[in-house]
C-alpha cells in the first residue's frame, strides 16, 4: 500500500479451521474509509447484510485506525465492528485503555474473526503473528479472573488481554468485550458474537513502538497544535483544570438534572431529586482514590473509586455518567457505592451498563404498572435485587432470563411495547431528549441503534464547543446532527477518543491523518466527505438489512408525554419536524439512501 501510517497487516482468523491468513488492507478500502469503524464496516459489509449475526460467517472486527498508537493525543482506541445481535443493524463499539496502541505496536492494523471453534479458545498476538489456544480452563469465569490468569500466564508488562465475561458465553444480546478490567466495548452486543464463536479472550504482547508518520516532519507541527487545543485551559478537557478531567464524565450528572434531561424511573421524570449524590462532584468528595487515563492521554478522565465499608465494598474504575445514570437515577436509585458496585459486577460479567440499567427500569415499571407481579419483578431503587438480577441475565436464569434478549422481547411479551426506551432495540442512553433535542434526532438517526455518540449534540447544546445552539429548539438540529454525525464518523475511523472533539475539530483530525498517511492535499472538507461517506454506508447496509422506511423512530414516551420538571417543563421532542430537515440535508428518501447519494460519495 503506498500509503504511510498503517502497519499494512491485517490478521484474518478462521476459528472453524484455527488458522489465520495475513492481508494489508485493499488500498482502495483504505483511501475511502479510513479505518476503525468505517473500514470495520467495510469488511463488515463484505459479508453480506442478510447475515445472521450469530452465524459464523458474521466477522468479529477488531480495528486500529491509521493514527493509533502514535503520539497523537487520544489516539488509544479500539474499534469493534460486527452485525448486532441485538440491533440486526451494523454495530461499532470502541473501548480506551492501550489494547488497540499495543495491537497496532504488534504489527496489526486489525483482527477479523470468522468461523467458529469447536470448543472455548482464545488468541495470542504477538511479533505480526497469531496463534489460537485452548482456552477450557477460562470459560465460566468472569473478564476480571480470565484478564487476570491471561496476564500471569503470559507474562510481562508489554500485555493487554481482551475478555468476555459469563453473559458473551451465553449468548446475552448485549453482552461486551473488555480489557484493562473496566474499559468496555458495550454496545451492541459485540461480547455475544464473540460467545457465538467461542472466543473466549484475546493477548496482545507488544513493546512501545510508536508508528512514524509518512510526513515527518509536518507532524511535529500536526500534533502540537491538537495537543494545543486539549491543553487549552478554556476547555472542559484542560488536565486538571477542565471538568472532565475533574469528574470524569459524570460531570454532566447535576447538569442534566438541572436543565431537565435526566430521565428517572424509565424516563417516567426528567429529573431525580437525588441526583447530586450520585454526581462526580460527589464522587470526588467521598469515594474518588485516582485518576487512570489511556494511552497518549493527559486528560486522564476515567475514575477510580474504592468503597471500604458497608455492603457494596468494591475498588474500581470508573464511575462514569451512562452507567451511574442507568443503574442510578433510571432505577430510583440514589446509593453511588450500590451503583459503583453495581458497574463493577456488570463488567466482569460483561454487559452492557446501559442496555442492563434500562432493563431493569423497564421490569421496574412494568412492575409499577401491575403488568407482572411483585415476585416476578423488581422494585425502584431495590439495589440488592437489582444485583441478583444483574447475575441472572447473565447466566439467564430467574427472572433475569427474561431480558437477556433485551428490552424489546421483553416488553413485547407483556403487551407493553411502550415501556421500551429503544431505538431500533437499543437502549437510549443518559440524556431525556424532552430537553436536548437534538439527542432525540440523533438517537433515531443513528445506524447503531439509539446512542448518544454517534452525533454528540449535547457539545453544542449544552455549549461546550464554538457551535452552540439552544437545547429546547428543534429548528437547525437536522444540519447540526448531520454535520455532528460525519466529523464522529471520521474521528471514529482514526479512531480517536470522542472526547477530543470538546477541543479538537475536523482541522485537526484531517491535519493529523494527512500527515500521518503521507498525502498532499486533505482538508477539513474532505474530512467531512470522508465521515459522510460511512455514515451512508452504513445506512446503506442498514437500508439492505430491512431497515427502510419509518426505522428512525423514538419512544413515544418522549414525543407524546411532555416533561414533567423545571429546566424543560411541558416540552416534548419534535422528532417528525426535525427528520424532514434532516433527510433534506442528507439526501436521504424517508431514511432509505438513494443510489444517486451512493454514486456521489463513492460509496461502492
Ligand atoms: S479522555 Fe478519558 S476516555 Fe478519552 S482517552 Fe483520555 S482518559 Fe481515555
Amino acid at each position: 500500500m503506498s500509503l504511510g501510517g498503517y502497519a499494512g497487516r491485517v490478521g484474518h482468523v478462521d476459528l472453524t479451521s484455527r488458522t489465520v491468513d495475513y492481508r494489508p488492507i485493499p488500498e482502495e478500502w483504505a483511501r475511502k474509509y479510513v479505518g476503525g469503524r468505517g473500514l470495520g464496516v467495510r469488511y463488515v459489509y463484505e459479508a453480506g447484510p442478510a447475515i445472521d449475526p450469530l452465524s459464523p460467517e458474521n466477522p468479529l472486527c477488531f480495528m486500529n485506525g491509521p493514527l493509533t498508537g502514535s503520539e497523537a493525543t487520544m489516539s488509544g482506541r479500539l474499534a469493534v465492528v460486527t452485525k448486532s445481535p441485538l440491533t440486526g443493524t451494523v454495530t461499532d463499539s470502541h473501548q480506551g485503555g492501550w489494547t488497540a496502541a499495543r495491537l497496532r505496536w504488534a504489527g496489526f492494523d486489525a483482527l477479523i474473526f470468522t468461523g467458529r471453534a469447536n470448543g472455548p479458545v482464545y488468541a495470542v498476538v504477538e511479533n505480526g503473528k497469531v496463534e489460537i489456544r485452548d482456552a477450557s480452563d477460562l470459560w465460566g469465569k468472569g473478564a476480571h479472573e480470565t484478564i487476570q490468569i491471561l496476564r500471569e500466564r503470559h507474562g510481562g508488562d508489554d500485555i493487554s488481554v481482551e475478555a468476555i465475561g459469563q453473559a458473551g458465553e451465553n449468548l446475552v444480546k448485549f453482552s461486551a468485550w473488555m480489557n484493562e478490567n473496566d474499559r468496555a466495548a458495550g454496545r451492541g452486543g459485540t461480547g455475544c458474537v464473540g460467545g457465538s464463536k467461542n472466543l473466549k479472550a484475546i493477548v496482545i504482547k507488544a513493546a512501545r513502538n510508536y508508528p512514524r508518520a509518512a510526513n515527518r516532519d509536518e507532524w511535529k507541527e500536526a500534533h502540537r497544535a491538537a495537543l494545543g487545543k486539549i491543553m487549552d485551559e478554556s476547555t472542559i478537557t484542560s488536565p486538571r483544570k477542565g471538568g472532565l478531567s475533574l469528574y470524569g464524565t459524570n460531570m454532566l450528572m447535576n447538569v442534566s438534572n438541572t436543565i431537565g434531561a435526566l430521565g428517572a424511573r424509565n424516563s417516567q421524570e426528567t429529573h431525580f431529586d437525588n441526583a447530586e449524590k450520585l454526581s462526580g462532584e460527589y464522587v470526588k468528595e467521598t469515594i474518588l482514590i485516582h485518576d487512570p487515563t489511556c494511552h497518549a492521554c493527559p486528560v486522564a478522565c476515567k475514575k477510580e473509586v474504592e468503597v471500604t465499608d458497608g455492603p457494596y465494598k468494591v475498588k474500581m474504575e470508573s464511575v462514569e455518567y451512562e452507567p451511574a445514570w442507568s443503574l442510578g437515577a433510571n432505577c430510583g436509585n440514589d446509593d453511588i457505592n450500590s451503583v459503583a458496585f453495581m458497574i463493577d459486577m456488570t463488567n466482569d460479567l460483561g454487559l452492557d451498563a446501559i442496555e442492563i440499567g434500562q432493563a431493569l427500569s423497564a421490569m421496574m415499571e412494568a412492575t409499577q404498572r401491575e403488568y407482572i407481579p411483585a415476585s416476578e419483578g423488581l422494585a425502584w431503587g431495590a439495589r440488592d435485587d437489582m444485583i441478583e438480577t444483574i447475575r441472572e441475565v447473565a447466566f439467564r436464569r430467574g427472572k433475569g432470563a427474561r431480558l437477556a434478549d433485551g428490552i424489546d422481547p421483553f416488553v413485547k411479551s407483556l403487551g407493553h411495547p411502550e415501556l421500551a426506551m429503544t431505538v431500533k432495540g437499543q437502549a437510549t442512553p443518559a440524556y431525556d431528549p424532552r430537553g436536548l433535542k437534538g439527542m432525540g434526532l440523533g438517537y433515531a438517526t443513528s445506524n447503531r441503534g439509539a446512542c448518544h455518540l454517534r452525533g454528540y449534540s449535547p457539545a453544542s447544546e449544552l455549549g461546550v464547543i464554538g457551535l452552540k445552539t439552544d437545547p429546547l429548539a428543534w429548528e437547525g438540529k437536522g444540519e447540526l446532527l448531520k454535520l455532528l454525525q460525519d466529523i464522529h464518523a471520521f474521528s471514529d475511523s482514526l479512531d480517536l477518543c470522542k472526547f477530543s472533539a470538546f477541543a479538537e475539530g475536523p482541522e485537526e483530525y484531517a491535519e493529523q491523518y494527512r500527515v500521518m498517511v503521507g498525502l498532499d492535499k486533505f482538508d477539513m472538507n474532505d474530512a467531512l466527505t470522508t465521515g459522510e461517506r460511512i455514515y451512508n454506508l452504513e445506512r446503506h447496509y442498514n437500508n439492505q438489512a430491512g431497515f427502510r422506511e419509518g426505522s428512525d423512530y423514538l419512544p413515544r414516551r418522549f414525543t407524546d408525554e411532555p416533561s414533567n420538571s423545571q429546566g424543560s417543563m411541558g416540552q416534548v421532542c419534535e422528532l417528525d419536524k426535525m427528520l424532514i430537515e434532516y433527510y433534506d440535508v442528507r439526501g436521504w428518501k424517508d431514511g432509505v439512501v438513494p443510489d444517486e447519494k451512493l454514486r456521489e460519495l463513492a460509496v461502492l
